[in-house]
């Protein structure tokens, strides 16, 4: 006997690292004219390092990795995972860490028990929506920083961090210490192997993809023009992301907060390669291997299945 088209085209992709969670998925992939990338682990490896680090005045770069590290340690974020490794090649002593929370889109927060007292350790993206441009925490629910909103002076030095680092294209993480920043984490991630190839090719039979990033502009126009992409969004919430979802559009994503996307998208379908701890669950399917080059001949093949199925 004869596997009908569609699931023909499911063992393929299947063989092909792409496992595709039913029949319907294949239909709706030969109907993708539009494509949404992530980019933290999607056009990246997903594996940042930590560059450097820069203290805040009255502080060493030890003590703001350590502090940072032990907030890092409760999430699953891939830049927790950088800050903690970088720590551990350091071999810093971790202070305890408890009631940590994570913050979507943002960052981690944590009860840090440090030289005797406690302190609340929030690492995260920086902000600058105040006039001043200074770095201030984000609220957490809950916590002593929803209590007082405080907009924290942050020291000049911060600012100038995160902004050099962005210029060059590197992503930037403040770290705050009961709401005044002490430092920046400056964290690098690669482009995947093939990326521009794969766009390329994306480019030619879907469509010119478009980056979406919670990370800052800089870094994302960075990675952009190494891969070839030359449509971007940055500086979006997980929320966001879903908003400027075109109607028939394949999107990829990986990490947990990707959900919405996943899950909004004509066809969404997760990067399953990495360490990532991903939610399978709102994707059509999952890209085991080659997540970027698997793309484009998977929407040739689904096309072609179609084809012979009507
Ligand atoms: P992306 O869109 O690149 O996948 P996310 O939406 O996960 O990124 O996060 C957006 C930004 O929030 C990151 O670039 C970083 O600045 C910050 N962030 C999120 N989670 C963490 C974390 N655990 N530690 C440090 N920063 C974080
Ligand atoms: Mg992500």
């Amino acid at each position: 006997a004869t596997m009908p088209p569609l699931l023909a085209a499911i063992a393929v992709a299947g063989r092909r690292g792409v496992l595709l969670k039913e029949a319907g998925v294949v239909e709706a992939l030969a109907e993708v004219d539009a494509v949404v990338l992530d980019k933290t682990g999607t056009v990246t490896s997903g594996r940042p390092q930590v560059r450097s680090v820069v203290p805040g005045d009255g502080w060493s770069e030890s003590e703001v990795l350590a502090l940072a590290a032990a907030a890092e340690q409760g999430s699953e974020h891939v830049l927790a995972r950088a800050v903690v490794g970088e720590a551990e090649r350091r071999a810093l002593r971790l202070p305890t860490a408890r009631d940590t929370v994570a913050l979507p889109g943002e960052g981690v927060t944590a009860l840090v028990s440090y030289e005797g007292s406690r302190v609340q350790v929030t690492v995260g993206r920086p902000r600058s929506g105040d006039q001043d441009g200074t770095c201030r925490a984000p609220a957490v629910a809950g916590t002593a920083l929803s209590a007082q909103d405080s907009r924290s002076r942050s020291s000049e030095s911060t600012k100038r961090a995160v902004e050099r680092a962005e210029r060059d294209g590197h992503t930037a993480v403040v770290v705050w210490a009961d709401q005044e920043p002490v430092g920046v984490l400056v964290l690098a991630d690669e482009p995947r192997a093939g990326a521009r190839e794969a766009i390329a090719a994306l480019r030619t039979t879907v469509g010119a993809p478009t980056l979406l990033t919670g990370d800052a502009e800089g870094p994302a126009r960075a990675v952009a023009a190494r891969t070839g992409i030359t449509a971007v969004r940055a500086g979006l919430t997980p929320a966001e992301k879903s908003a400027h979802l075109p109607p028939r559009a394949l999107a990829v994503g990986d990490g947990l907060n990707d959900a919405p996307l996943l899950a909004g998208a004509h066809v969404g379908l997760a990067v399953g390669d990495g360490a990532a701890t991903l939610s399978v669950e709102a994707a059509d399917g999952v890209l085991v291997r080659d997540p970027l080059g698997a793309l484009a001949p998977l929407v040739v093949l689904a096309r072609r299945a179609r084809r012979i199925a009507r």
